[in-house]
């Protein structure tokens, strides 16, 4: 019985890999596209319902997936710029949440790309264990983490920031290259620089506590999981939310 249970969830979630793979083979069927927006120099940011960055300087690196239902628009985005997911050396994934993992499987599907997240994040992502946090159990279909990161890790030139509380195994990225801070969800920039509504964090404390943090990394620019990016003076900007919350 638990067998069959576990056989038709392989199946159901082979299914939906098979149906974002679609949508974007489907002779790019699109409405609308993804507007391409480079912030800076080799730093691509694909905005669809969450936040996708695309380093492309030497490196080809992604850092999150977006949802299931728009794989196939950051899959398009890489197509545009003549990226192709097996061509990914390295896959993060911020933490997850549906917004950041979802796509995942779609994109990593045939790629030798590594996907690499935190140590605490890894068992969610594979969902090896149930995720016990707001927004809920989760139903993407789990994918193996290669690399398992952890505070102060420094991989493809990206350091590891240990942000946590938004979720409990989340995590930001610096890159010194562009003086830039790829946040995930441990800041907000919806409407001006807050902390994420509280509904979808799972220690509002720690998640301020995480925000304190990155206020003492020195970097120019930020790119978040929901909002604008910040081009020029972001440190500063995120060290004066860092005394309000
Ligand atoms: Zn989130």
């Amino acid at each position: 019985m638990r067998n069959s249970l576990e056989r038709q969830g392989r199946e159901k979630d082979a299914a939906r890999i098979r149906r974002s793979r679609k949508e974007y083979l489907g002779e790019r069927l699109w409405t609308s596209r993804v507007a391409l927006m480079e912030l800076l120099k080799g730093v691509h940011v694909i905005e669809t319902y969450a936040t996708t960055t695309l380093l492309v300087d030497g490196r080809l690196i992604l850092v999150d997936t977006s949802s299931d239902a728009d794989a196939g628009k950051v899959i398009d985005y890489l197509a545009n710029i003549r990226v192709k997911p097996k061509d990914l050396s390295t896959i993060f994934i911020t933490h997850t949440h549906p917004d950041h993992v979802g796509g995942l499987a779609a994109i990593k599907h045939g790629s030798p790309a590594k996907v690499a997240a935190h140590r605490i994040e890894a068992d969610f992502i594979a969902r090896k264990r149930v995720y016990d946090g707001p927004s809920g159990p989760q139903n993407h279909p789990g994918t193996q983490v290669d690399v398992i990161l952890d505070d102060g890790q420094k991989l493809d030139g990206l350091e590891v920031i240990f942000t946590p509380g938004h979720t409990r195994g989340s995590i930001s990225l610096l890159d010194p290259a562009h003086s830039l801070l790829i946040a995930g969800d441990a800041v907000n920039n919806e409407s001006g620089l807050r902390p994420m509504d509280d509904r979808y964090n799972v220690d509002p404390k720690q998640h301020r506590e995480s925000i304190k943090k990155l206020a003492k990394f020195h970097f120019e620019n930020a790119v978040f999981g929901h909002g604008a990016p910040i081009k020029g003076g972001a440190g500063t900007k995120i060290a004066d939310l860092a005394k309000r919350v």
